[in-house]
């Protein structure tokens, strides 16, 4: 290969993307004319990338390996989120549709007329009768007071015989989905009106929106 070559070797790949100057091509060209050499060079420079691309076409199986490994690797990350997500919202069906959790919130302020057992007892009552609501969870009662619980004992007793009264309000959500008369997953807060005879167990007498 002689010096002239070397140069124009060097210079094919922008003479073959028409990048030289006009100068510089015409060089180029005459050289090609008379340089089978070169010649060669330039065609193998032109072919399209296709043709070029021997190596890659070997590969190609091994691509397709590599493809497939991706697609299972994918799939398996997808079945992977899907199962979480699955168990996820079954685990918090379960939990969160359980009526009366652990995250019940039973307070008063204390009373001048029942012993804190004595509305203890009414709030046990109070939560028994709530697993009657199905999909509905409890979230809060709170002892309505003396004064409230002392007027309705007349309101109570229009629906039974009661010597004593005690008056919950309530927080609780209706069920996700809705159904039975509910709206889906909305917030409600009744009031509970229980009573009792004296010594009796403490019933509840009704329940709903004051
Ligand atoms: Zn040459």
């Amino acid at each position: 290969m002689n010096n002239e070559c070397s140069i124009v070797k060097d210079l094919l790949p922008l003479y073959a993307e028409n990048m030289t100057s006009k100068d510089t091509a015409e060089f180029v060209k005459t050289h090609l004319e008379g340089c089978e050499s070169c010649r060669n060079e330039y065609t193998r420079i032109k072919e399209p990338p296709a043709a070029r691309a021997e190596t890659t076409a070997e590969a190609a199986p091994l691509k397709a390996v590599k493809k497939k490994l991706t697609k299972k690797r994918i799939l398996i990350a997808v079945c992977a989120a899907l199962a979480t997500l699955i168990v996820g919202f079954a685990a918090f069906l379960f939990f969160d549709s359980h009526p009366v959790s652990h995250a019940i919130y039973f307070d008063w302020t204390g009373s001048d007329i029942y012993p804190n057992d004595v509305i203890a007892a009414a709030g046990d009552a109070l939560v028994k009768d709530f697993e009657s609501l199905h999909g509905c969870k409890l979230y809060s009662f709170t002892y309505a007071g003396d004064e409230i619980s002392k007027e309705n004992l007349a309101y109570i007793n229009e629906f039974g015989h009661y010597d004593e009264c005690i008056v919950f309000e309530s927080v609780f959500r209706s069920p996700l989905f809705g159904g039975g008369g509910w709206n889906a997953h909305e917030i409600y807060t009744w009031t509970w009106y229980l009573g009792r005879v004296y010594g009796g167990e403490w019933e509840v007498v009704q329940r709903g929106y004051a």
